[in-house]
C-alpha cells in the first residue's frame, strides 16, 4: 500500500472508530452514528486508485453497505445506484448527491494526498471544488482568539476563513449572522446567515481536540432541525444528509 492510501485509509477508520466511540455517549444518536462507522470501515476498505475507472469498479462494497444498512431513503438509493451518477457528480453536473459524494469521498482524499489535481469545477474548496460541510473552531497561536476553518466534505481539505463572514454570500455584517447553541452541547453551534439563509455547523475543538467534527456533527442533528425549522438551509449536508 502507497503512504497516500495509507494515510487515507488511516484517517477514514479513525472516523470510524470515533463515530463507534460515541455510540455509547450519544445513544440518541445512535442510528446515524452506528450507520457513519459502518459507512467509514466500508470507505476506508475500497481499493484506492488515481484512475476514475478502475476506481469506480472498486466501490460496490461501499454501495452494498449503504443498501444494507444505510436510512431507509439512501438504502433504496443504492439499490438502483448507477455508475453514471459518479461522472456527472464529479463533473459537478448533478446537484447534491448524498451516494456519489459518499462514494467518490475516498478517491477525492487520495487524489489531495497524492498531489494529483482532481479536474472538477471550481467551488469553496480551492483542492477540489468541494462544499465545506463542517466548520471547526481551534486555538490560534496568536493572541487574537480561536482561528474559523472549513473543512471540505469531499478532499478533506481544511481551510482557514474569517470568523464573521458568512462562507456562502460573504455577509459580514455581525448583525445579519446569528449563532445558535445547544445548552447541553455548548460546543456545537449553527453559524446562520439571515442574508442568504445559509448555515454551517460549528465545532469547538478548543474544548475538546479527541473530536473529529463530521462525525461530531452526528451527536447534535437536533440543531439541524432547529434550524432547517427556522427557514435555515445548511451550506452542505453532513453524514446524516441533512
Ligand atoms: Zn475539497
Ligand atoms: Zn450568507
Amino acid at each position: 500500500m502507497g503512504e497516500a492510501e495509507e494515510r487515507v485509509a488511516r484517517a477514514l477508520e479513525q472516523r470510524g472508530a470515533r463515530a463507534q466511540t460515541l455510540v455509547e455517549k450519544f445513544p440518541a444518536a445512535d442510528e446515524p452514528l452506528r450507520f457513519a462507522a459502518g459507512l467509514y470501515r466500508a470507505q476506508a476498505a475500497v481499493r484506492l486508485t488515481a484512475d476514475f475507472g478502475a476506481f469506480a469498479e472498486a466501490v460496490q462494497p461501499v454501495i452494498r453497505f449503504v443498501a444494507s444498512s444505510g436510512p431507509p431513503g439512501v438504502a433504496a438509493d443504492a439499490r438502483t445506484f448507477s455508475r453514471d451518477r459518479l461522472s456527472a457528480y464529479w463533473g459537478g453536473l448533478s446537484e447534491f448527491d448524498y451516494l456519489s459524494r459518499a462514494v467518490l469521498m475516498p478517491y477525492a482524499r487520495f487524489l489531495r494526498e497524492s498531489g494529483v489535481p482532481p479536474g472538477r469545477p471550481e467551488g469553496p474548496c480551492k483542492v477540489c471544488g468541494g462544499a465545506p460541510w463542517i466548520a471547526t473552531r481551534r486555538s490560534a497561536s496568536s493572541a487574537d482568539g480561536a482561528m474559523r476553518m472549513l473543512v471540505c466534505a469531499l478532499c478533506g481539505f481544511e481551510w482557514q476563513t474569517a470568523r464573521i463572514r458568512c462562507p456562502a454570500c460573504g455577509e459580514e455584517d455581525p448583525k445579519k449572522l446569528p449563532v445558535f447553541s445547544a445548552q447541553e452541547r455548548l460546543g456545537a453551534r449553527i453559524e446562520a446567515c439571515e442574508t442568504c439563509r445559509g448555515y454551517v455547523k460549528s465545532i469547538d475543538l478548543t474544548l475538546d481536540a479527541r473530536q473529529i467534527p463530521e462525525v461530531d456533527d452526528l451527536a447534535t442533528l437536533s440543531l439541524d432541525l432547529w434550524a432547517s425549522e427556522q427557514g435555515f438551509e445548511r451550506l452542505e449536508p453532513g453524514l446524516a444528509g441533512i
